[in-house]
């Protein structure tokens, strides 16, 4: 595969000029327009924003350091708690277009260089960022991520490996008991129980319950109701050149990175759902939470009822409130922001 990729990869080596600025040579940016660039001298490091006339949006941090990080990600607003931007983060990295083995991106788990390689959904976006300290190994993983988002199979049995199936318990003995499986459904069975977890996500659930009311990871009881049909149509609509964030850390060639996006960018894609505002709240609110250890109910009813007093006070930064809140209150645990891997 290593070779396919060197072989066919859609980028072509060149020499990074570390003098030469690439922002002021409109050649090299193509269809991106450089936005605004700003010196950060703190970190000796210059940010650049860059877009493209499809819509899509290309942060660019140019610094001296050797490990590099790369990530496109996109907008994904969940609707309910069907776990459906979990579980497409998941499938999309099992077989493209031009990738069509099994599971590409776990394959070059062990053939790459990099110091970094994920996929992460949080509860308004989707995002997959790798890091490497070789150039090759970089573009070589652009290649991969990228196909993998815009160009996925999105396989009707990925979809049941990843998200749901009916199986029998053993799936050689047709004796045994049928059970619900599925990495996402496994997963999410995991992540809520553990109560920081239920506690966090609840938190966010019912704190800001018009912007952020269900759960972008899935809830175990609801990751059944999906179906492949849903998964394939929200791609179509998300994964777009207008929905796409795109972002470079280190001291890579800009132009190189570009050229290797621009394939991907042909079709615009139409609008998407946004993160409805979330209105202010007309009195304290009070939510019971079951879950394994009875000290946390009342925790978290007393801090429910505090922050509602802030949210009233400050009104506009909820979301901020609840952050600091809940890593207050958990220590600075991994609960207090959910990411779903
Ligand atoms: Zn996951």
């Amino acid at each position: 595969m290593i070779r396919q990729l060197l072989v066919n990869g859609i980028l072509k080596p060149g020499k990074f000029n570390a003098n030469r600025n690439i922002h002021s040579d409109k050649k090299l940016l193509g269809q991106w327009e450089l936005k605004k660039s700003a010196k950060i001298s703190e970190f000796n490091m210059t940010a650049s924003i860059l877009q493209h006339e499809g819509g899509s949006e290309f942060l660019h941090v140019e610094r001296d350091d050797p490990n590099a990080t790369f990530s496109v990600g996109f907008r994904t607003v969940p609707q309910d708690s069907s776990g459906l931007p979990h579980i497409l983060e998941h499938t999309v990295l099992c077989g493209s277009e031009r990738f069509p083995c099994r599971d590409p991106f776990f394959n070059m788990l062990s053939r790459s260089l990099a110091t970094f390689m994920n996929a992460l959904t949080a509860p308004d976006a989707t995002m997959y960022p790798f890091s490497s300290l070789n150039k090759q190994d970089c573009r070589n993983l652009q290649s991969v991520y990228l196909d993998a988002v815009f160009q996925p199979k999105l396989d009707p049995k990925d979809f049941q490996q990843e998200g749901w199936r009916l199986e029998h318990e053993d799936p050689n003995d047709p004796s045994t008991p049928i059970i619900l499986k599925g990495v996402v459904y496994n997963e999410m069975k995991g992540v809520f129980s553990d109560n920081q977890n239920l506690y966090g996500e609840e938190l966010l659930n019912n704190l800001l319950p018009v912007a952020y009311g269900v759960c972008s990871g899935g809830l175990p009881k609801e990751i059944p109701t999906l179906r492949h049909e849903d998964l394939v149509q929200f791609h179509r609509r998300h994964y777009t050149p207008r929905n796409a964030k795109f972002f470079l850390y280190g001291k890579l060639p800009l132009e190189e990175l570009l050229a290797g996006v621009e394939p991907y960018l042909k079709e615009k894609g139409s609008d998407i759902p946004l993160v409805r505002a979330e209105p202010r709240w007309s009195a304290p609110r009070r939510k019971h939470v079951v879950c394994r250890c009875v000290y946390l109910i009342y925790i978290h009813a007393y801090m429910g009822f505090i922050w509602s007093k802030q949210v009233r006070r400050y009104q506009v930064n909820g979301y901020k409130i609840w952050h600091a809140g809940i890593r207050i209150c958990l220590r600075g645990t991994s609960a207090s922001m959910r990411f779903y891997n």
